[in-house]
C-alpha cells in the first residue's frame, strides 16, 4: 500500500510518517500544495492524507484537482478548523473522511485502514433515472436540467426510488426506509407524499417517470413510457 501525506507541519508529517512505515505502508510525503500535486498526478497512490493549510495553494484547492482526475482514491482530510462548514465543503469536494488537529495517531490508524479496506471508492454521487437526476451530496434534483425543490422528506422518498429505478415498493418499505421505526401513522402517509412528488417532479414535465402499481406500491419508471 502505498500512501501520500501532505502536511506542511514537518513535525507532524515526520511523526505521522515514521507511523505508518511502521505499519508497513511505503509514504511519500509533500510539504505544500504544488508538491503534493506534482505526486498525485505523477503516482497511483492507496490513499492520500492532506492537510487543508498548505503553502501554495491550499488543501482545499488540492482535493479538487486530485479529484478531476481521480475519483477514486480515498482521501483523508487533516485541519486545525473544526467548523462544519469548512468539513461540509470538504466533503463535496470530494474528502472520504475528517481528522481535526490535535488528533491521537490511533485514531488516524484506524481510520486510514478502514478507508484502506474499503478500498478504491465508486464515487458518482448523482443517481440519473431518464432525465431525473437526484444528487445524493448536495441533495439537488434536477428534471430535464431544471432544478426541483423538494422539503426533505420529499427528497428522501424520491432519492429511494430513484436508488431503485424499475422496481416496484411497496408502502411499508418506503415508510421503513424514509420515516424511521418510531414511525407509528398511516401507511397512506406515502400516497400523500407521491402526490407531492408528481405535482413537483412529473406534473410539469411530459413524460411520466412515478409509477403506481395498484396494491402493490410505487415505482420510478427508467424507462419512461410515452
Ligand atoms: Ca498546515
Amino acid at each position: 500500500m502505498r500512501l501520500l501525506l501532505v502536511e506542511d507541519e514537518k513535525k507532524v508529517s515526520d511523526l505521522v510518517a515514521r507511523a505508518l512505515r511502521a505499519e508497513r505502508y511505503a509514504v511519500d510525503v509533500a510539504e505544500d500544495g504544488p508538491q503534493g500535486w506534482g505526486l498525485a498526478e505523477s503516482y497511483s497512490y492507496d490513499l492520500i492524507i492532506l492537510d487543508l493549510m498548505l503553502p501554495g495553494f491550499s488543501g482545499t484547492e488540492l482535493l479538487k484537482r486530485i479529484r478531476r482526475k481521480n475519483q477514486e482514491v480515498p482521501i483523508l482530510v487533516l485541519t486545525a478548523r473544526d467548523a462544519t462548514e469548512e468539513k461540509v465543503h470538504n466533503f463535496e469536494a470530494g474528502a472520504d473522511d475528517y481528522l481535526t488537529k490535535p488528533f491521537a495517531f490511533a485514531e488516524l490508524l484506524m481510520r486510514v485502514k478502514a478507508l484502506l479496506r474499503r478500498g478504491p471508492v465508486a464515487r458518482s454521487s448523482v443517481l440519473r433515472v431518464a432525465d431525473l437526476e437526484v444528487d445524493r451530496l448536495t441533495q439537488q434534483v434536477r428534471r430535464a436540467g431544471r432544478r426541483i425543490d423538494l422539503t426533505p422528506k420529499e427528497y428522501a422518498l424520491l432519492e429511494y426510488l430513484a436508488a431503485n429505478p424499475g422496481r416496484v415498493l411497496s408502502r411499508t418499505m418506503i415508510i421503513e426506509h424514509v420515516w424511521d421505526q418510531s414511525f407509528e401513522g398511516l401507511t397512506n402517509i406515502v400516497d400523500v407524499y407521491v402526490r407531492h412528488l408528481r405535482a413537483k417532479v412529473d406534473d410539469p414535465f411530459p413524460v411520466k417517470l412515478i409509477r403506481t402499481v395498484r396494491g402493490v406500491g410505487y415505482g420510478l419508471n427508467d424507462e419512461p413510457a410515452p
